[in-house]
């Protein structure tokens, strides 16, 4: 209820500020995006044609956000909208709620969130959403397989709203892609030849990057970046690391390292960090590091960590 009363809050503003908008700040192509991946995608791809915003601020929890009035209108003055799918439970309220506006949306992720391999350990994933309840798993960005049919269909929708520069988002994205395949090309070498093929996470989200390169993901119950585990969640963690061997934990970039360096204490595994790309960290942030970037310190990682004697 509270949603709708926000979209209806959001639809007054909208229709006050109607006459007032008609001249655009700018001639670029305005795009929304969701959250971090999908607004680094079509920036990308929108290069110097296109004005790309995310709705979730950076370092703000991607699963947990809701958009406000003024996000709403914001999301109003667009005329592409990025979304990934799942992740984002308000999307297709507002557009609807905008139906008006005609705004050109692309759900990237759509036919891509079934999990093909055996989705263990998961079920208790505390992470505000239903991720990895079931094989419907929205983490699809973290594959380089399915970020790649992000892209297209992030090109395409670009393309169909801004047909005079079609040409200009297919250069772009042809490049960008090549781009996602080079790191597509090294995981696959690297997980073909790793002699340990299973990585421990606390968060799950890397289940689609485990089935698209034949490893296996084991995420730990609890240890998401905002539920405090319980001693009985750090005991099985402890457990399943000593259990499969694993050499390195996971923890996300957000968790607390204490709880990394009591289990690294009782495991002698070393603890190490994969980023799920949800929004960019501090680090990110201050180093001004991209998704290509990212996704090479966790191939780094992921290598280190498969290849440990
Ligand atoms: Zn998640």
């Amino acid at each position: 209820m509270k949603r709708l009363c926000l979209v209806i809050l959001a639809l007054s503003l909208l229709m006050l500020g109607c006459g007032g908008e008609k001249q655009k700040a700018s001639d670029k192509l305005q795009v929304a995006a969701s959250f971090y991946p999908m607004a680094e995608f079509a920036r990308n791809v929108g290069g110097d044609k296109a004005e790309v915003f995310a709705l979730v601020p950076d370092g703000a929890e991607a699963h947990d956000w809701e958009p406000s009035p003024a996000d709403l209108s914001r999301l109003g003055r667009a005329q592409v909208f990025v979304y990934n799918g799942i992740v984002e439970p308000w999307a297709k309220q507002a557009l609807n709620a905008l139906s008006e506006r005609k705004i050109l949306a692309v759900q990237t992720g759509l036919g891509l969130y079934e999990r093909g391999g055996e989705v263990v350990e998961e079920e208790h994933h505390e992470h505000g959403h239903n991720c990895s309840h079931g094989k419907q798993d929205p983490h699809v960005w973290i594959s380089p397989k399915k970020a790649m049919v992000q892209v297209e269909r992030i090109t395409a929708t670009l393309c169909e709203a801004d047909e005079k520069n079609a040409k200009y988002y297919q250069d772009n994205s042809a490049k960008y892609v090549e781009q996602i395949r080079a790191l597509d090309i090294q995981l696959t070498n690297l997980a073909k030849n790793a002699p340990r093929k299973v990585f421990v996470t606390a968060h799950a989200a890397f289940g689609h990057l485990a089935d698209d390169y034949g490893l296996k993901q084991m995420a730990v119950n609890g240890l998401s970046p905002h539920a405090e585990p319980t001693p009985a969640d750090l005991q099985r963690l402890i457990k399943v690391v000593k259990e499969e061997n694993v050499r390195n934990v996971f923890f996300e970039t957000l968790t607390d390292p204490k709880l990394a360096q009591l289990v690294a204490d009782e495991t002698g595994a070393q603890v190490a960090v994969l980023d799920p790309l949800e929004g960019l960290s501090a680090e990110g942030r201050k180093k001004n590091l991209d998704y290509l970037q990212i996704m090479q310190q966790n191939i780094h990682n992921l290598q280190i960590a498969l290849y440990a004697k």
